[in-house]
């Protein structure tokens, strides 16, 4: 596996890669690995010849008081985790490069960014798309992998592609959970033993929100969410950012409970951890 750090490398790598006609698979990360990542990489090698990984603590997504400075990292592990799972390239780049002295651009998508995790963190997809973009002009992808976990980034990430004309497949790759039903998270490092019960809660929630629309014909949106708040809200440590029932593809809130309703959710574990989680409400998982 090559470890590449600079933007004008990688794209060399990419071009001689299009060159020989091999098609390109990105991922892009935040590094420390987990099994939702390792499954990503997986899925890029379905559909490229070569895949390259990105890793890159994005300092322009994290608001001011979020985790950016606590952000887990250990470059040796991510390579050695990465290689194991077959990926060719490994871009880590550091912030000086991506954003030197002097860069003022922004990319900025209306609308679908602008709820849910949007309106709690002002900027953030802001950041996502400036960085996606970048990420795809360097590395030149045909297809990129994104986790279902960030659902509305995955929104936003194919409007951008939709909007911009960027020549990338996009592929959703479902939500890789522990035994328990903890969504994995590089976020989850941060859970103490004591907080590890509240941060199941959320898919404990979502599960009773799902059990209660089966059980239900004609549940309503608040009879949901109210389940859903409960389940999380016996626990003190719990904060919840959001609860919506939304339409898979807007992201509008739903007036009703149809096939294409998402439950998506953020809580706020001790007011250190912030952790989401989606899932269908009818069907699929
Ligand atoms: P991150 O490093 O957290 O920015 O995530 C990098 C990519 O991995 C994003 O596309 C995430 O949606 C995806 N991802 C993170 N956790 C999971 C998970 N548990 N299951 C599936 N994809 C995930």
């Amino acid at each position: 596996m090559k470890v590449v750090s600079s933007a004008v490398g990688v794209q060399e790598i990419s071009r001689r890669y299009r060159g020989n006609g091999l098609k390109i698979g990105l991922v892009p990360t935040m590094g420390w690995f987990h099994e939702g990542h390792l499954a990503l990489m997986k899925e890029a090698r379905n559909h490229a010849d070569k895949v390259i990984v990105s890793l890159f603590v994005n300092p322009i997504q994290f608001g001011p008081s979020e985790d950016f400075d606590s952000y887990p990292h250990d470059l040796e592990r991510d390579c050695k985790l990465a290689e194991e799972v077959g990926v060719d390239v490994l871009y880590a780049p550091n912030k000086e490069l991506m954003y030197p002295d002097g860069f003022s651009t922004t990319v900025h998508i209306e609308g679908l960014a602008s709820g849910l995790c949007g309106g709690d963190r002002p900027g953030h997809f802001d950041g996502v798309t400036t960085v996606v973009s970048k990420l795809f002009n360097q590395t030149l992808p045909h297809v990129a992998v994104f986790g279902e976990k960030d659902f509305q980034q995955l929104a936003v990430i194919r409007q951008l592609v939709r909007d911009l004309d960027f020549p990338i497949e996009i592929i959703g790759h479902p939500i890789v959970r522990e035994k328990s039903g903890l969504a994995m998270s590089s976020r989850n490092s941060y859970l103490k033993k004591d907080e590890m019960t509240a941060a199941h809660s959320l898919s404990k929630g979502i599960a009773s929100g799902r059990k209660l629309a089966l059980e239900k014909k004609e549940v309503s949106v608040r009879e949901i969410k109210k389940t859903v708040a409960g389940v999380i809200l016996t626990h003190p440590e719990c904060d919840i950012d959001y609860i919506e029932v939304v339409d898979q593809v807007t992201l509008q809130n739903c007036k009703y409970v149809t096939s294409d309703s998402m439950l998506v959710l953020a809580v706020t574990i001790n007011k250190r951890i912030r952790l989401i989680d989606n899932s269908k409400i009818r069907n699929g998982r």
